[in-house]
Parts: structure tokens; C-alpha cells; sequence
């Protein structure tokens, strides 16, 4: 494919990332704020040109029960698994060779590899000839007319560092005077180690932790006009400033998404103002909450509606609480604007009073951080909710119909084989009570890097130690933990292993 429009920037977002209905969203609000200053990024997202390799090819297992889950998790699971599981096999990659990999987790998926191992790897892959090598060329490097002066690369994840990588060993060959800048989530959450360890910015010449659209634009403009001197690692730009609601995304961007199932992802605030649950990123990602300016919102929404037929939207917002829920829905009714949209939450008994009313307005999925119904790893997580409340906001939701995503932790310190047990029934019992209407996001403890519990550990947990590049640590968790997490993933495959599109009213 090759484009003949002046590129200012390229924006990368490399595979795998885990979904095929959601473009993502950072490089989108770099393109608009780049566009304000008269700049042209031109976004590649090359995770759904990897992913639509393999559409067709996987399947989802037998008994899966399809659902209508919107946002995030309205994903096809078995075509994810199929697509990362490919891409791992072709990093070179031997999890035999992996650092301090956590129990339960892939080392290929989470980085966990020193920086020699990933040198070789990604020197291998970036040869000529190599598979990536010729993947990338066709996709990237043969396709502009001359170099961009910027190639931003978008890593939300441990899992695209791998390409990440590859990708800024060949900019330095085919574009020798781009500037290379790493930015994204995941390099927020590295900052201080990069800023700290060489070995991480071999290929790279600047990296831009936070919310950076403002510090890209102005970094791609002075490129432009031939001065890129900033920092090598800028400062992270303040937290809770006013930000763009509204992304840009070009049409050949979007119409690489099946349209059945195209969800365009928003933000509104940044930051949780609960923002104390111990296992989380988000006092470091997004320090400061910011406050929802409702009727921005609605006008962003409407806005994508004109622009590319938008009907479904995936809010990103960390937190929306009920209030909140509530300000976007008024908003939405008195622009007019018909929308089917998802959105993350808290548990919170109003919940059950207010559901009707937000399905009325389109609010279709609710992600619900329910983490462990067991009072111990409630306290550990400082996140304390009765099950029997979960359980009433639940069926209010499926009853008005909201589709609900539950978010559970299993293995925590201490925690039993029963009680991990007993929390997989609860979940089975919810889902079963409203089929197709609940699905899971079930996952085994991580200690994350940044966290609260890794930087102030209980006295029972021992933190092992953590990979360079990735987002967990090895630590002293419960032996029983990899015979159980082969039951979590088969439960959550099973659960919503295709989810077909909800149809928009
Ligand atoms: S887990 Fe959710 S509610 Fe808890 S601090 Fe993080 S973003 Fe906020």
C-alpha cells in the first residue's frame, strides 16, 4: 500500500494488542492535536493488519456462548489467542531463556527476557530477508515517497515491545534521519528505568511518558523544520490539564475494522477518583482525576457519528462513575445523539436504581472491577464491596439490558484452592443466571511494576524480581496457581468465545 500525502509523522502501533474492534485510541488524539498545529500524522496500525491474517482461520471452541458484550471485551477471544499465538512463535523467542517469569505467566506475552536475549531476537527478526524484515517493508518502509521526519512507535503493552523493537532497528537503517520516539502507557511506566538504563533506548532517540500529544506535536514540528532538540526523555506533562475529546481517525484507518463490530474508543477523563485499589498502575499512568465536561462529550460522539456513521463507542475512562454516567447520558439526549456506548465502573448500589435509565441513553456494557468476592483480598486490595451488592447491581444491569463485564483477581496471598473455587462458581452462577449477558476478564494476581503492592509488598509476599521490559514481577505466589489458571482461561474462552454484534438501535 503506499501513500502519497506529505507525512509529518508516522504513528506505529505494533502487534499484538488484544482487540480487533477497538482502533486505538492515543495515536487517534496525537493525529488531532498534530492536526491543531497544522501537522499531518499518518497513523499504521499494523496490529489489526496482523490480526486480519488469521480472521477466518480461528474458531471458537465448542460451547462458547455468544454474547453482546460491547467495548474492550466485545472481542473475538479465539481469533486474539490464534493472532498472538502466531506472532510469539515468530519473535525467535525461547521461554526457556526468560527472567524472573511470574508463575503463570508467558514469557514471550510479558517480556520477560534480559536485554541480550531480546538483542539477539530482535536483530535476527530485523535481518534482511527475515520474515519481519519483509512484513514491515511491505507495510511501512516501502510505502512513503521519502522518509518521515518523526516515526512515533505506540507501546500500551509488554506484549508490542518485541516489534516495537524490530521497528526502530529498521528505521535506523531505511530512514536514517527520522527521529525514532517511543511513547505509550507502558513506556510511562518505564520512565524512570529508561531514564536510568541505556540499554532500553539503543535504537530510540526520545521517549515521551504521559499524555503526550502536545509534546509529540510540538517535538514533529520542530523536526520538521529541522531542530528536534528535546529532551531524551522528556517530562511527563502535567497531569489534569483540559484535553481533546474528539480523535482523528482517517477513513483507510478504520475501514481495516470488520463494521460490524467497530467500536471507536473515547476518553473523557483521565486519572480514577477512587484511585487507591493496591494492585493498579493508575496513581502512576494517570496521576490527577480530571472532572467530565458532559456536554464535550456528547458533542465529541455526535461529531463521530457525522464523520464516519459511528453508532457504538467504547469509553476508556478508567472510572466513570455513576454521577458521571448520568451527566453523559443527559448530555447525549439533548444533542440528539443515539449511540450505543461501553463504559468501566466501581460497584455502587445506585447502580441498581439508575440502570434503566442509562440503557435508555445506549449505555449497553459496563465493566464492573469486582477483583475477589472474599473479604481478606477485598481488604488487601482496599477495595471493599458486599458480594450480595455486586450481585444486585448485577442482575439490575442484565435485567435493563447491560451487558456486564466482571473483572476478577484469583490466587491473592494466602488465598485457598476453595476459595479460588468458590469464586470461579459465584462467577459461573452469575453468568448463568443471564446468558450471553455476562462475561469475565478472569486473571491470576499480578504484582505490577508501579503498583502499590510492589512498592510497599505485604510482609507474606517476596517480590523475586522483574524483566526489563515487563509489567510484573516474579513473586512467592501459591503453588496450586498454574493447574488453576488453565481453568480460568478455558472458563473465560468458553464464556464469550465469539461475540456477535449488538445490533444498534
Ligand atoms: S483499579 Fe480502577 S478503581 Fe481501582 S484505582 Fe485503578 S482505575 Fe481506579
Amino acid at each position: 500500500m503506499a501513500f502519497d500525502e506529505v507525512t509529518d509523522a508516522l504513528v506505529l502501533v505494533p502487534p499484538p494488542s488484544p482487540s480487533e474492534t477497538n482502533p486505538p485510541l492515543g495515536p487517534m488524539i496525537l493525529a488531532r492535536a498534530a492536526a491543531r498545529h497544522g501537522l499531518n500524522i499518518e497513523v499504521r496500525d499494523l496490529n489489526i493488519e496482523y490480526i486480519r491474517q488469521f480472521t477466518g482461520i480461528a474458531r471458537a471452541p465448542a460451547g462458547g456462548v455468544p454474547g453482546g458484550v460491547l467495548g474492550d471485551h466485545g472481542k473475538n477471544r479465539a481469533l486474539l489467542a490464534t493472532a498472538a499465538g502466531r506472532f510469539f512463535a515468530s519473535t525467535g523467542l525461547c521461554p526457556g531463556e526468560a527472567v524472573h517469569l511470574p508463575d503463570t505467566a508467558d514469557a514471550r506475552a510479558g517480556m520477560h527476557f534480559d536485554f541480550e536475549t531480546l538483542r539477539r531476537a530482535t536483530a535476527r527478526a530485523a535481518a534482511p530477508g527475515a520474515f519481519w524484515g519483509k512484513w514491515l517493508e511491505e507495510r511501512v518502509f516501502g510505502t512513503l515517497p521519502e522518509p518521515p521526519p518523526v516515526v512515533g512507535i505506540s507501546i500500551m503493552g509488554p506484549s508490542q515491545v518485541f516489534l516495537a523493537l524490530v521497528i526502530a532497528r529498521l528505521v535506523r537503517r531505511y530512514w536514517p534521519e527520522s527521529v525514532t520516539v517511543l511513547g505509550g502507557s507502558h513506556v510511562t511506566l518505564l520512565a524512570a528505568e529508561m531514564a536510568a538504563e541505556p540499554r532500553y533506548l539503543e535504537f530510540v532517540d526520545h521517549v515521551m511518558p504521559g499524555h503526550a500529544e502536545e509534546g509529540f506535536a510540538e517535538l514533529v514540528g520542530r523536526a520538521r523544520a529541522g531542530h528536534p532538540s528535546v529532551p531524551r526523555i522528556a517530562a511527563a506533562p502535567p497531569a489534569g490539564e483540559r484535553f481533546d475529546y474528539h480523535p482523528l481517525a482517517a477513513p483507510r484507518q478504520l475501514a481495516l475494522y470488520e463494521p460490524s463490530t467497530l467500536t471507536l474508543p473515547l476518553q473523557f477523563t483521565r486519572g480514577c477518583s477512587y484511585g487507591r485499589c493496591t494492585y493498579c498502575t493508575y496513581p502512576v499512568v494517570e496521576p490527577v482525576a480530571t472532572r467530565l465536561d458532559a456536554a464535550r462529550a456528547a458533542a465529541a460522539m455526535g461529531a463521530l457519528s457525522r464523520e464516519h456513521g459511528a453508532t457504538r463507542f467504547s469509553v476508556k475512562d478508567s472510572l466513570l462513575t455513576v454521577p458521571m454516567m448520568l451527566d453523559l447520558a443527559a448530555a447525549l439526549e439533548a444533542a440528539g445523539v443515539r449511540a450505543r456506548w461501553s463504559a468501566t465502573t466501581k460497584v455502587t448500589r445506585s447502580l441498581a436504581v439508575h440502570a434503566r435509565t442509562l440503557a435508555d441513553a445506549g449505555l449497553a456494557t459496563l465493566e464492573f472491577g469486582v477483583e475477589t468476592i472474599h473479604r481478606r483480598g477485598q481488604r488487601l486490595f482496599d477495595k471493599v464491596t458486599d458480594p450480595e451488592i455486586v450481585e444486585e447491581v448485577i442482575a439490575a444491569c442484565t435485567d435493563s439490558g447491560i451487558a456486564v463485564v466482571l473483572n476478577l483477581i484469583f490466587g491473592l496471598p494466602g488465598e485457598t484452592p476453595d476459595d479460588a473455587e468458590r469464586q470461579l462458581e459465584w462467577f459461573a452462577a452469575r453468568r448463568d443466571r443471564a446468558p450471553g449477558m455476562v462475561d469475565g476478564s478472569l486473571n491470576l494476581l499480578e504484582i505490577v511494576r508501579g503498583s502499590p503492592l510492589a512498592l510497599r509488598p505485604p510482609p507474606e509476599v517476596e517480590l523475586r524480581g522483574i524483566a526489563p521490559w515487563a509489567y510484573c514481577y516474579d513473586w512467592n505466589a501459591p503453588a496450586w496457581r498454574p493447574e488453576f489458571a488453565r481453568r480460568v482461561r478455558d472458563e473465560e474462552l468458553r464464556t464469550s468465545a465469539l461475540t456477535g454484534p449488538a445490533a444498534v438501535s
